[in-house]
This record gives structure tokens, C-alpha cells and sequence, in this order.
């Protein structure tokens, strides 16, 4: 079996990545044998099996091995290797592929603080390399020892070394990686990985390792919890939830005062578990689940952090920097799913500032696209806010993954939140409103022959069905008086949905759109237009208003209002319908919706 690092020593995770066929595989081969890290009896076995079959033997096989043995015949993304120096234990990843590189960065499977870079002496620097290089500086790999392979191809010729330790410095120069080493190698000969050869003086691949700086431990950085599920246990009356996830930084435990975001929520933590045990606290890379003492509404995807750290930024409009490997291009206009920690959010392009093409860093800030492979500086806006950290090594909650339909397209960190610039939806309202066939009958006229204005009611709480009757109790209301007055069940929105749009995006963004459209289209009509949605959030209820404009909404809670909730024209506690019914009733007469027969 392979070792498993020890509890104890300090541990580096680097990852290692080159074009196909510059010898990574050799060089981890190497660098497990030499430092007499390989499972007891491994070399020997495979050594033999290579003479059983008359092939030569090579370090890369050594690898192909423990792979096997690690999978299991599963495939893996990322395969790790184990090795220690004097110094501190090492896990070696190596990603093959962008997608699995991108996908591992960016959940953390294999968080790197550092990493190896691979180039082929003979062929030089080719496309992939540049591209592992600026996958690396936007994941937050900050330091890279570039390894030159097969100088015995170039006859250990150092000026071949030379020329492309300057030609990829000066690539590497405007992606703030820093490249902490440069190291020629003969890899398959072992010469300057563990032990220096005798025609090379500078560090061997083993001391540039030792020389990584270890990032600050996630320990020590501001407890970070994305809220990843919420467990309900109402057994013997028990009305506890559980707020289960993983710890991405810092620490938590019972009796620590939190906050989550977006919706800026404070609660006290009242218990920490781990795999149905109590525990006294949870650390960076824990499963747990915390309970609170009150219990807020908080939906999955908020980001739970401790009251007196510094805050995440939350925002919906960002600029970010991402490599694209969709094979349709990003473009402005089409949704996306961003990911981001737990939170999900349907998100859009809305402005290219800058894009590099990474296969020769040629910038560009003519496209209004991003191509596959091109590296861009963006806006990107997502339909409600999220909370993220700003890019700064390797913390995990400012890196994100957009999805195109069901691929992982595109990946990168967020640089900023913006707040400059209509957002689409009001840019979308302001092109819908320009180009309005306005109806032939004025809104007064209408207003005086149906005997009352009209208006979009849309009721919400938490309790779905409540809402409901209550809307519907509004709408028989209203009817019996000679009104104008429509309800719509939420249901009826959310069949009409495409089943891709239902599948890919969180559909009640889409319902949320299509509600705000029929809105604008119901109340210019003259109606009352009636409809109830389930805990309606701030920027939901912001979308509807701009939807709606240049009509006007009523928004009317049922119940306690769930914070990060959008402010209500009208608070009710929860009663019957009919009741409910009665009160909106005279709310629509006070702002003169309808008029007072009782005059
Ligand atoms: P990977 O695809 O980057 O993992 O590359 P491998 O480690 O599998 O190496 C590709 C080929 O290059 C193999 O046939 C190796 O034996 C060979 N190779 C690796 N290092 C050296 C070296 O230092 N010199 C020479 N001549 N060949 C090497």
C-alpha cells in the first residue's frame, strides 16, 4: 500500500502538471524511488515485470502502477503520490486534462499550494504548457519550480536551458505566479531530482520543494462553513436542523457567535457534530454539522462565518479572471450556472474587459466573447448575490466553476465585486419598455370603466399552501365585487418551464423572469393580478419590481418574515384565509387600488 502521510509533520500538497510526454511521470517515478518512498518491493516488481516482458524499464511505469492500485480500476481525476524529506511530508497530485484539473482546483480535491511544471528540453514550451501555467496562476498557485526535462536530448547543452527559462519567465510575467525555480533535469537518469549531477550547481528538484513557502494554514484564516445542506429532525417533536457541509478555513465551536451570507443572518452556535458525535468544534476540511440557538431561515449556499472575522464580500455583479474551455464560446445573453463553495446561481455574462489567448498571451480588448482556451478578465452577474472571498491563495470560497448545460466550461477566482453599471434585467427593461406596443386605451380609461386600478399583489411566507388559499380567498373577493381579478398558482409557471431549463439552472430563477413578464403584461391589462411565492428574497423581489416597472407591486408577508426577506407593504400573522383575504382587501383600499363602497 502507499504510505499515508503522518498526522504529526508538516504537509505540502503540490501539484504537478506538462505537456503530455515531457516526463512528469518520470519524474514522480523518480522522485518516489529515490526518496525511498515506494511501497516495499514495488521497483523490484516492476522491473521484473518489464524484463518477463522484454520492455525496458522506466520510472513512469512505477506510476502507472501505484495508480492501478490506487483506483482499483475506478477511473480518477487526480491521482496522489506520498513522499517525505527531512523537512515535511509531500503530496504529489497530478491532474491530467483541463477539465479535471479546473474541477479538482476548484472543489478542492486537490487543493495545491504549490507546483511542478514540466518541459521537454528538446520540444521546448508548447501550447499546453502555457495553458497549465495560467490554469495555475488562476487557481492561486503562487509559486511554480519549472523542471527542464531530457537535457540529455540537447547534449546537456545549458544555453537550451537558458533560452527557455527566459522565454517562459517572460510569459509567466504578467500572471503574478512566481517562479521560485528553474531547474534542468534528466529525469530518466535521475540527475538533479534527489541527487545533483555533476555537470549542474543549482538546487535539485527535492531542495526547491523544501523551499516552497508553506501559505498561511487554513487554521489561522477566518472561519469559512458553505452551507451545503440542511437537515430537518422533527422526531419526538424535535424541531432541530442540522447545518451540514464541510469546513473550508478556520474553526468554530458551540457557544461562537456567526453570521451567514448573503442574507447577514446572526445566530450562536449550540452544537458542533461530527458523524452523529458531539464534538467541541470543527476544522478547515471537516464534514460537520452545527446547530443554532434560534433557528433563522437559511436556505443552502449561504456562507456561514464567525461574528468578529472579517467578512466575505457579497455581491452580484463581479470581475473576475477565467479560463474558458467550453466548446461553445461564453457569450453575453446565455445563462450559466455558476458554482461557487456551496452556493449556486444562475449567471450571465455581462462585459468582456480583456481577453488573452493562453496558448501565446496575445491580449485582446476588441471580443465581446470568450473563446475556448482564451483566459478573460469579465464581469460576470448572477441573479441573486452571493458571498465569496476575494482572491488570495488558496482559499477556496473565491473560486468558481460556470456550467455550460452540463459541462464544467470555464473556471477561474474573483478579483472584485462591482457595482458600477445597469444590471442586465434593468438593461433588458429599459430595451423591453423602449420597444412596448402600449395598448390603444389608456390606463386611466381602462381604470374608470373596470372601477379600480390595477396592480400586481403577490403574496409570501413560508407556509406554500396558506399562501395559496389566501390569494385565492383575495381573487373570489374581488370577483364577487365585479373586479377584475386573476390568481395564478406558482405550478402553472413551473410546468411551462423546458425540461433543460428545469434541469440545468435553479428553475426558480426562470419562474421568478417569467413571473415578473407576465406581471408587466397582466397589469398594463387593467387586473388584479394575484400570486403567491414562497419566502421571496430581497433580490427576487427586486427582479419582479424591475420586471413589473413601470407598474407597481404589492407585496404582502403571511407570517414571520425570514431575513434577507424583502420588505413588505403589509404584514398579516398567519390566520385564515378568509381572513387574510379581508385584510389585503383593505390594504388595496387604503393605497386606492380599489375604492371604499363603504363611503
Ligand atoms: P508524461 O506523459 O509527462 O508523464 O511523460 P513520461 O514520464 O511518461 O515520459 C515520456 C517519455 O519520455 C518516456 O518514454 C520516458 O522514458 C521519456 N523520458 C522521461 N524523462 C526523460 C529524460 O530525462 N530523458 C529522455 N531521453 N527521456 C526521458
Amino acid at each position: 500500500m502507499i504510505q499515508e502521510p503522518s498526522e504529526s509533520r508538516e504537509r505540502m500538497t503540490v501539484v504537478i502538471t506538462g505537456h503530455v510526454d515531457h516526463g512528469k511521470s518520470t519524474v514522480i517515478g523518480r522522485l518516489l524511488a529515490d526518496t525511498g518512498s515506494l511501497p516495499e518491493g514495488k521497483l523490484e516488481q516492476v522491473k521484473a515485470f518489464c524484463a518477463r516482458n522484454s520492455r525496458p524499464f522506466e520510472y513512469a511505469f512505477l506510476l502507472d502502477a501505484l495508480k492501478e492500485e490506487q483506483s482499483r480500476g475506478i477511473t480518477i481525476d487526480c491521482a496522489r503520490s506520498f513522499f517525505k524529506t527531512a523537512k515535511r511530508d509531500y503530496i504529489l497530485t497530478d491532474a491530467p486534462g483541463h477539465a479535471a484539473f479546473l474541477k479538482n482546483m476548484v472543489t478542492g480535491a486537490a487543493r495545491a499550494e504549490a507546483a511542478l511544471l514540466v518541459i521537454d528540453a528538446k520540444e521546448g514550451i508548447r501550447e499546453n504548457t502555457r495553458r497549465h501555467g495560467v490554469l495555475l496562476s488562476l487557481l492561486g498557485v503562487r509559486q511554480i519550480a519549472v523542471l527542464v526535462n531530457k537535457m540529455d536530448q540537447v547534449h546537456f547543452d545549458l544555453s537550451v536551458f537558458e533560452k527557455i527559462k527566459k522565454e517562459f519567465s517572460d510569459f509567466l510575467k504578467p500572471l503574478r505566479v512566481q517562479t521560485t525555480a528553474f531547474i534542468p533535469l534528466c529525469a530518466r537518469d535521475g540527475h538533479n531530482i534527489v541527487s545533483r549531477a555533476d555537470w549542474y550547481r543549482g538546487p535539485t528538484v527535492l531542495e526547491s520543494l523544501d523551499a516552497f513557502v508553506k501559505p498561511p494554514e487554513a487554521e489561522a484564516r477566518p472561519f469559512r462553513f458553505p452551507v451545503q445542506d440542511i437537515y430537518k429532525f422533527t422526531e419526538s417533536g424535535d424541531e432541530r436542523r442540522i447545518l451540514a457541509g464541510t469546513v473550508e478555513s478556520g474553526r468554530a465551536s458551540a457557544g461562537d457567535r456567526v453570521v451567514f451570507f448573503p442574507s447577514r443572518q446572526a445566530s450562536r452556535l449550540k452544537t458542533v457534530e461530527s458523524f452523529n458525535r458531539r464534538v467541541s468544534s470543527a476544522g478547515p476540511g471537516e464534514a460537520a454539522g452545527f446547530t443554532l440557538e434560534d433557528e433563522p431561515f437559511i436556505r443552502s449556499g449561504e456562507l456561514m462565518c464567525r461574528e468578529g472575522q472579517p467578512p466575505p464580500v457579497v455581491g452580484s455583479r463581479f470581475r473576475v479572471s477565467l479560463f474558458w474551455m467550453g466548446a461553445s464560446p461564453l457569450v453575453a445573453g446565455k445563462k450559466y450556472k455558476l458554482k461557487l463553495g456551496s452556493a449556486r446561481a444562475t449567471a450571465r455574462l455581462a462585459r468582456v474587459l480583456n481577453v488573452l489567448d493562453s496558448s501565446d498571451m496575445a491580449s485582446t480588448r476588441e471580443k465581446e466573447h470568450v473563446d475556448r482556451h482564451d483566459v478573460a478578465e469579465c464581469i460576470l452577474e448572477t441573479t441573486k448575490p452571493i458571498a465569496f472571498d476575494l482572491e488570495s491563495g488558496d482559499e477556496g470560497t473565491g473560486r468558481f466553476v460556470l456550467v455550460d448545460h452540463f459541462d464544467i466550461a470555464g473556471g477561474g477566482v474573483v478579483l472584485d465585486a462591482v457595482e458600477d453599471g445597469a444590471s442586465t434585467v434593468s438593461e433588458h427593461v429599459h430595451l423591453r419598455e423602449s420597444r412596448w406596443e402600449g395598448s390603444a386605451v389608456p390606463a386611466t380609461a381602462r381604470a374608470l370603466r373596470y372601477g379600480h386600478g390595477s396592480k400586481f399583489v403577490l403574496l409570501t411566507g413560508s407556509d406554500g399552501p396558506a399562501l395559496e388559499s389566501a390569494g385565492r380567498a383575495l381573487e373570489s373577493m374581488l370577483f364577487a365585487e365585479g373586479r377584475k381579478a386573476y390568481f395564478l398558482g406558482m405550478r402553472s409557471i413551473e410546468e411551462g418551464l423546458d425540461s433543460d431549463v428545469q434541469e440545468s439552472f435553479d428553475p426558480r430563477d426562470e419562474w421568478v423572469r417569467r413571473l415578473g413578464e407576465l406581471a408587466r403584461i397582466l397589469t398594463d391589462s387593467g387586473q388584479i393580478f394575484i400570486t403567491a411565492l414562497t419566502d421571496l428574497d430581497e433580490p427576487e423581489g427586486r427582479e419582479l419590481g424591475a420586471l413589473n416597472a413601470p407598474n407597481e407591486i404589492v407585496v404582502v408577508r403571511i407570517g414571520l418574515a425570514c431575513s434577507g426577506a424583502l420588505p413588505a407593504g403589509l404584514t398579516l400573522p398567519e390566520a385564515d384565509a378568509e381572513a387574510s383575504a379581508r385584510a389585503i382587501h383593505r390594504h388595496l383600499i387604503e393605497r386606492a387600488v380599489i375604492p371604499n363602497h363603504s363611503i
